[in-house]
């Protein structure tokens, strides 16, 4: 896939938001008691303008340290040279912060930030160039699936009828709260929506590898399409493989890996059936895509994880139309009022599709002002 060209790049911004919430979003190993965000945004020489987003959720207070570690590490990496791509910018920031990812013990943090710089050059490049990101990305059409994902098991069927309403035709349930009540929720779920919908279930790690079987069968009866990440993520290939050999129900992961050689070691293993690389967790645009087209080609699903703001969810909705009307992306459901200041600009799920327009790169022009008193930190760097 050819890369796309960037040149100098004067300025990088960041913003970290915090949006108090209600209810809380609980999931097996941690809650989010408000929704956090960090946007990116780089300005060209020439002046044009593109738009990332920074895997933030957890730990709770990681926002504001991811976007301080952007503008003050990563950024003056970025301007004053003339990139010639936005994956080689991608490759030289991955090489230039290797010790240092090292040295602090922060990969995860450092290679969030990279994330969200290539993403918006990815947005800044296909703006430039007048056409939205999934055709720069040689796509040919800008429509894709997505499923609601983050649905709790408290009031689940309440909340999956009226995400229905909205548009939503695949529902993804968070399990890994315990076995009988896992699978009273699923099956409530399966009988409220039908044998039409489609489900799936999302454990975030919860089971050991030697009950992580167990806890499988007791959910198949309702038929998921997927399982995810049934148990941890850096429990080797072979080990998701065995795993994979023995459960009724597919296996999907990927928002938890991070680096070429780890997802294609689970690539070549085949354990899952459905791959999920985060573009704002690791690799951006850049490397996400390169991953989507290996586990395509694989025979693999790809289905983009994305948990975060509408920035993220654009570009994991944009790379997923590029390689074609295949699987879903995440469509996070938990209330997130970062979200709903924009939600009037964001496109809509109709009969669980959405249809991407015509406006160059992302499609979203943001004015920071809308978020007022969301914003708990700013910061740029210059040339
Ligand atoms: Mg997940």
């Amino acid at each position: 896939m050819p890369d796309a060209a960037l040149g100098r790049v004067a300025r990088v911004e960041a913003w970290a938001l915090r949006a108090p919430i209600a209810t809380p979003v609980i999931t097996s190993f941690g809650t989010m008691r408000d929704r956090p965000a960090v946007f990116v945004r780089l300005t060209g020489d020439d002046g044009a303008q593109g738009w990332g987003e920074v895997w933030c959720n957890f730990p709770g207070v990681g926002a504001e340290h991811r976007a301080r570690l952007l503008i003050d590490t990563v950024a003056p990496l970025v301007t004053g040279t003339a990139w010639t791509g936005c994956e080689v910018l991608w490759r030289a920031l991955d090489r230039r912060l290797a010790v240092l990812a090292l040295q602090t013990g922060e990969p995860g943090p450092l290679a969030q930030a990279v994330a969200g710089i290539d993403i918006a050059a990815w947005d800044l490049s296909a703006r430039r160039a007048g056409q939205p990101l999934w055709r720069h990305l040689g796509g040919e059409a800008g429509r894709l699936g997505v499923y609601a994902s983050g649905i709790h098991p408290d009031a689940a069927v309440a909340t999956a009828l009226r995400l229905h309403e909205r548009g939503h035709r695949a529902f993804k349930l968070k399990v890994g709260f315990g076995s009988d009540s896992d699978a009273r929720s699923l099956r409530e779920l399966r009988e409220a929506l039908g044998e039409g919908a489609t489900l799936m279930v999302d454990a975030n790690q919860a089971w050991a590898p030697d009950t992580a079987c167990a806890q499988i069968q007791a959910l198949a009866p309702m038929r998921p399409l997927w399982i995810e990440e049934p148990m941890a993520a850096d429990q080797p290939p072979e080990a998701w493989a065995r795993l994979a050999a023995n459960s009724p129900i597919p296996l999907a992961a990927g928002e938890n890996l991070r680096g070429d050689a780890q997802f294609d070691a689970f690539i070549a293993s085949r354990a899952l059936a459905f791959v999920q690389p985060d573009v704002g967790k690791w690799g951006g645009i850049s490397m996400c895509r390169g991953v989507a087209g290996r586990a395509l080609a694989s025979g693999a699903g790809y289905c983009p994880h994305w948990l975060g703001g509408p920035i993220g969810l654009l570009a994991s909705m944009h790379l997923r139309a590029a390689l074609g009307d295949s699987g879903w992306v995440e469509w996070d459901a938990n209330p997130n009022p970062i979200h709903d200041r924009i939600k009037d600009r964001l496109p809509k799920p109709c009969e669980g599709k959405v249809t991407l327009g015509g406006e160059a790169g992302l499609g979203l022009d943001l004015d920071m002002d809308d978020f007022g008193s969301l914003v708990t930190w700013r910061g740029q760097h210059r040339h």
